[in-house]
C-alpha cells in the first residue's frame, strides 16, 4: 500500500484537508462522493519548481485537472497552460489564461478546433505536416496568422528506470528528421513559428533518467535549430516529474534534476541562446494535492474476506482502480478518514458501487475496523481523477469537488 503523502497530518482520529476536517467538508459538500483539493499544496509545488528552476518557464497540463476554481487559481501562478482539445482550451479561457499563455497540442484537431484556435491566437503544437497545411490554409481564410509550434517525436524516450533509446512510431509530433523542412513551411507562409514541443514521456520517479532525457532534448533541439537555420523562440522540454503511488516509490529529486537542466542551459548551443524554455507538468503539480472521500454503505464478508462497500468508484477514479494504464494492479494509499489514527487491526478490501470485478479501491489492505457511515479517504486523487474517468458508467450520481486551502 502506498503511503499517505506526507502533507497530510495522521494524528488525528478526523483526517484534515486544507486544515478541516473530512466530515466537515462532506457537510459543506452536501454529500459523498467528494473530491477535496488543497490548493496549498498546489501552490507550494509551484514555489518549489520555481526555486529550483529559475527562468524556465512553468506549463499546467490541464487535463491532469480542469476543475474551475483550481484551475484558475493555478492559471495566476504558472506562465501558460497546456491544453489537448477545444474543450479544454475554452476551460483555459473562462480561467482567465490569455490565448499568448495556451498551446494546444494532440492529434486528431479537427479544423473548427484549429479555427477556434488561430481566431483567438492560441499556438497550436503542431503533430503533423497535414495539420499545419490545414492550419495555415484556415488562417488564409480568416485573415489570421496562425501561431505553429512543431511538436517533435524524439527517437528517445524516458521511462521510470532509465532512458529508453528509439521512441519509434508514434501518432504524436513529427519525427525528428522530417521536423527542419516542416519548420521551413512555416516560415515561408503565413504564419508565425513559435518554435518546438518536445515531450519524453510521464511518470519518472529517477531524477537521472529525466536529466538524461532533458539532455538529449536540448540536443535534439540545438541540432533541429541548425538545421532550419533559425532560433525557436520557446522550446517546450516537456514534462515527465511523476509522484510516488506505491509503496516502495521514492518521491522525484527535483532540485537535482534542476541543478542539471540549469546547467546544460547555460552551455547550450549558441542558437539557442535567445531561447525560451518551458516544462509542462500535470500529476506533479496537482496528483498530491487531491483527496477522494467516499462513504461506507457496507460492510460485508465473503468467503472470510471483508469487503468495505463504498458509494464511489471507478467511474470517479479510475486509476485507483487500476484500470488507467497500470499492467499490475497495486493499492492507491487510503485511509479510513474517520478512524484516522486508530490502530490498523483489520485485513479488508475497499471496493466501489459499481457492479463489475473491476471496481476494487484498495486490497487486502490494514486498516482500523469501520462500517457503515465511515469515510474513505483515498490520496493521490488530484490528478486524472474525475478528468480521466467513465463517470456515466453504469449511472450513479456525479462526484462533487472542492477547493480548500488556508492560503486561498
Ligand atoms: C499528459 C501530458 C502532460 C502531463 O503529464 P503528467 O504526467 O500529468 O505531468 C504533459 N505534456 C503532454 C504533451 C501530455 O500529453
Amino acid at each position: 500500500m502506498g503511503t499517505i503523502p506526507a502533507d497530510f497530518c495522521v494524528d488525528e482520529k478526523m483526517l484534515r484537508i486544507g486544515g478541516r476536517p473530512a466530515d466537515a467538508l462532506v457537510a459543506e459538500a452536501g454529500d459523498t462522493p467528494l473530491f477535496v483539493y488543497d490548493f496549498d499544496i498546489v501552490a507550494s509545488r509551484i514555489r518549489r519548481f520555481r526555486n529550483a528552476f529559475g527562468d524556465v518557464q512553468l506549463h499546467y497540463a490541464i487535463k491532469a485537472n480542469t476543475y474551475p476554481p483550481l484551475l484558475t487559481q493555478i492559471t495566476k501562478l504558472v506562465d501558460g497552460l497546456d491544453v489537448a482539445s477545444g474543450g479544454e482550451m475554452v476551460s483555459a479561457m473562462e480561467a482567465g489564461a490569455g490565448a499568448d499563455h495556451i498551446s494546444f497540442a494532440g492529434p486528431g484537431k479537427r479544423d473548427d478546433e484549429l479555427e477556434a484556435a488561430i481566431s483567438a491566437g492560441v499556438t497550436l503544437n503542431c503533430e503533423s505536416q497535414g495539420e499545419v497545411e490545414r492550419a495555415i490554409s484556415i488562417g488564409r481564410r480568416l485573415g489570421r496568422t496562425p501561431r505553429l509550434a512543431v511538436r517533435v517525436n524524439p527517437d528517445f524516450e524516458i521511462k521510470g528506470s532509465g532512458m529508453r533509446m528509439g521512441g519509434g512510431a508514434k501518432p504524436f509530433g513529427v519525427d525528428a528528421e522530417r521536423v527542419p523542412a516542416l519548420v521551413r513551411t512555416i516560415l515561408d507562409q503565413d504564419a508565425e513559428w513559435r518554435g518546438f514541443h518536445i515531450f519524453a514521456g510521464s511518470q519518472a520517479l529517477d531524477a537521472d533518467a529525466l536529466i538524461e532525457a532533458q539532455r538529449a532534448t536540448l540536443l535534439l533541439a540545438a541540432k533541429l535549430s541548425e538545421e532550419v537555420g533559425a532560433a525557436p523562440p520557446l522550446v517546450n522540454l516537456g514534462g515527465g516529474f511523476g509522484i510516488p503511488y506505491f509503496g516502495g516509490e521514492q518521491p522525484l529529486d527535483v532540485e537535482k534534476v534542476a541543478a542539471a537542466l540549469n546547467e546544460g542551459l547555460e552551455r547550450r548551443h549558441d542558437r539557442l541562446r535567445g531561447t525560451r524554455f518551458a516544462i509542462e507538468l500535470g500529476r506533479w503539480l496537482v496528483g498530491e494535492a487531491g483527496v477522494y472521500l467516499t462513504r461506507i454503505v457496507d460492510r460485508k464478508t465473503s468467503h472470510g474476506k471483508i469487503f468495505l462497500v463504498t458509494d464511489g468508484g471507478m467511474h470517479h477514479q479510475l486509476a485507483a482502480s487500476g484500470n488507467f494504464g497500470q499492467v499490475v494492479r497495486r493499492n492507491y494509499a487510503s485511509a479510513i478518514a474517520t478512524q484516522l489514527n486508530a490502530p490498523a487491526e483489520e485485513e479488508t478490501s475497499i471496493v466501489g458501487c459499481l457492479c463489475t470485478p473491476l471496481d476494487r479501491l484498495a486490497d487486502d489492505v490494514m486498516l482500523p475496523k469501520a462500517g457503515p457511515g465511515d469515510l474513505v479517504a483515498l490520496f493521490r486523487a488530484g490528478a486524472y481523477g474525475l478528468s480521466a474517468s467513465p463517470q456515466a458508467f453504469l449511472g450513479h450520481p456525479p462526484a462533487r469537488e472542492m477547493l480548500v486551502g488556508k492560503g486561498l
